[in-house]
């Protein structure tokens, strides 16, 4: 397999508060990776520090070989590095279509735009339904979905998402992991960052825990989803072990 992005011992935080404290990873060419962490644990930070909106204070990153580092921001872009980020931040008062052309605003994506909206529109029909709605007017699904085609729009090499399932009901979760599962039937490598264990890794390859700034576990999705870690952190069986235990004493 072939490493698109490497994050290696990177540090990372604000002012001086220290938030990501050695964190490594990596996402390979054609791979859905997900990074799951706990409220504040990091994960925003790492999808900014990938972008460079926060520069490291130690450690490296590279992406097709190459350290970011030196890289702005606006580059990475062209890099092909693009993020639909945690609370979706579609403009509310643009259109749906003009909200997706703004995400082919780089030098990469410009020249194809319009065929890369035919393409971002078969993968969300009800994008095409609603082109002409303004965004802020579509349901928290569709606007997610909207963010997601936003960032599609800039022809990802990697596709970050940042917590693609936040506040929104199962059934609408389901229609936006739907969509980032045609999303990576296209070949396009995917990050994906969630409190919401079960459905990211339901989505991905493999996956990375994100604990005290740095990898408490690692491996693939279904070895995480084994682990006693993610089973008592994210999908709740020490509770569902107490409701079990605290059941049986009932009886
Ligand atoms: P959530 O799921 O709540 O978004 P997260 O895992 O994405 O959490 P981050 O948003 O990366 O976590 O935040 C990590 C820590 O950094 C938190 O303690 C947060 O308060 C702090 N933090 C985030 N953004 C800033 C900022 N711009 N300035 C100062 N501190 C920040």
């Amino acid at each position: 397999m072939t490493a698109l992005l490497t994050l290696k011992d990177v540090c990372a935080g604000y002012g001086g508060s220290v938030v990501l404290d050695g964190l490594s990873l990596q996402v390979n060419e054609g791979e859905v990776v997900c990074l799951l962490g706990a409220n504040g644990a990091g994960k925003t930070t790492a999808t900014r520090v990938i972008c460079g909106l926060v520069k490291p204070t130690a450690g490296d990153l590279t992406f097709a070989g190459k350290s970011l580092l030196r890289v702005p921001s606006y580059d990475r872009v062209n890099e092909g590095i693009c993020l639909s980020p945690e609370g979706r931040q579609v403009f509310p008062d643009m259109t749906v279509r003009e909200n997706l052309l703004l995400g082919a605003f780089c030098k990469r994506a410009k020249a194809d735009r319009a065929k890369t909206l035919d393409e971002v529109l078969s993968v969300f029909p009800r994008l095409a339904e609603r082109a002409l709605q303004k965004a802020g007017l579509m349901s928290g699904g569709e606007q997610q979905m909207l963010a997601i085609g936003r960032a599609l729009m800039g022809k990802p090499r990697l596709l970050m998402l940042d917590e693609p399932s936040l506040g929104l009901a199962p059934k609408l979760v389901m229609d936006v992991y739907e969509a980032v599962s045609k999303t990576a039937k296209l070949g396009i490598s995917i990050l994906i960052v969630e409190q919401n264990a079960e459905v990211a890794l339901a989505a991905a390859d493999r996956g990375y825990v994100l604990a005290d700034g740095h990898i408490a576990a690692s491996g693939s999705a279904a070895e995480l989803r084994g682990s006693k870690l993610v089973q008592e952190a994210f999908l709740g069986a020490s509770q569902a072990k107490r409701n079990s235990t605290r059941d049986r004493r009932r009886t």
